[in-house]
């Protein structure tokens, strides 16, 4: 069939993207779903910043590619085979397949899965190869995902089903911002009742996680940014206290858990700095491949500290989405709170130069 899609040409392009202009949006075909796979009307779709980081050349990924990752539509058709998905179904795309059957999805969220990673990186589906084209020119998919279209083909193990009553802009931020900012405080770090959480870096992730921790009853919610707007959303999101990175040196602020969501090296080093003793700093940023931060290994020794990655939240999606939805029925994760502009699929240039200036929370493409 034919769908409209946003297509990034080339890796490394330079801000501003309005000009530079390294995405089109332009007609392709979409293959029909094979076995195991779904068809699905997207309705909703955020900009995440490792969609960013495939258009600045920090996560070098094949192209032309079909950015997008974090997603959520309904299915309009179903591979040939058995599916426990209906037509009509609403899901919730995730960015890494879980195949359910390697060393990775063994462990229970704590490593990635190894094919859906394979995959991953070679811009195609769990299954192989990619669904799409344009001119006879093949297309690769983001994350198994490719949402920033009307349609996409999608592997059954990259989305979990969500009743009709969550939103798409709700179930789409489930996707991501959340699994990954929330599981680095439910999988990663556990924190105990009396333990403040400091989240460093206030993007859609970091943002999830300050949700997360105030819907936990977490007693002190420390949000970190270097953007003084991000720090007056944060507090209006129930973070307790907010400062920027150079305020929690001088005043020597700290928590116990101490959740790293920006992705650079600053950031990581002013994360672990900011870990009290006994306490846990989880990274869940992607940072550039080649960088390198400094850190005392005897501080960590000496404090019985631990730092932990976690990928994607360390998630198990079809564990872990089900139970956000329970706490945003509750009206605990007031998810939509998150989503700061809507865009149409034309405007995706301007919204890379919006998430690149670190002004915008979670731009959400709409589809009519
Ligand atoms: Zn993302
Ligand atoms: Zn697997």
């Amino acid at each position: 069939m034919r769908i409209r899609g946003a297509v990034l040409e080339r890796i490394g392009a330079q801000a501003p993207f309005t000009e530079s202009r390294p995405i089109s949006v332009c007609d392709l075909e979409l293959a029909e779903p094979g076995p195991g796979e779904l068809l699905v009307r997207i309705e909703a779709a955020g900009l995440c910043h490792s969609d960013l980081s495939v258009v600045d050349g920090n996560r070098v990924r094949p192209v032309p590619m079909l950015l997008g990752h974090e997603a959520a539509g309904r299915v309009e058709a179903v591979g040939s085979g058995d599916s426990d998905i209906a037509v009509g179904q609403r899901v919730v795309m995730t960015f890494l397949p879980r195949c359910g059957d390697c060393a990775g999805c063994r462990s229970e969220g704590r490593m990635p899965c190894v094919p859906g990673s394979v995959a991953n990186n070679e811009g195609v589906l769990l299954n192989g190869g990619s669904r799409l084209r344009r001119d006879g020119e093949r297309v690769h998919h983001h994350l198994g995902v490719s949402a920033f279209a009307t349609h996409a083909v999608v592997d059954r193990r990259s989305v979990v089903p969500v009743d009709d009553d969550v939103p798409p802009e709700v179930a789409a931020v489930l996707g991501c911002a959340v699994l990954t900012g929330g599981g680095a405080l439910l999988n990663s770090a556990k924190p105990g009742p009396n333990d403040r959480v400091m989240v460093v870096g206030l993007g859609g992730v970091g943002m999830a996680a300050v949700l997360v921790a105030v819907s936990l009853g977490v007693p002190e919610v420390i949000a970190v940014d270097t953007v003084p707007e991000k720090l007056a959303s944060a507090r209006e999101l129930g973070a307790t206290a907010a400062y920027t990175p150079a305020e929690v040196t001088e005043k020597g602020v700290q928590a116990e858990v101490v959740v790293e969501a920006a992705g650079n090296v600053r950031a990581f080093e002013t994360a672990v700095g900011a870990t009290a003793a006994g306490g846990t700093t989880v990274t869940v940023g992607l940072p550039a491949p080649d960088a390198r931060a400094s850190i005392s290994p005897l501080a960590l020794v000496a404090q019985g500290r631990s730092i932990v990655g976690s990928y994607l939240g360390s998630a198990v999606p079809s564990r872990d989405i089900p139970a956000y939805v329970r706490l945003w029925r509750a009206g605990e994760l007031p998810v939509e709170r998150l989503v700061s502009a809507h865009i149409g699929l034309d405007q995706i240039n301007r919204a890379m130069d919006e998430l690149a200036t670190g002004h915008a929370l979670r731009q959400v493409i709409v589809f009519d």
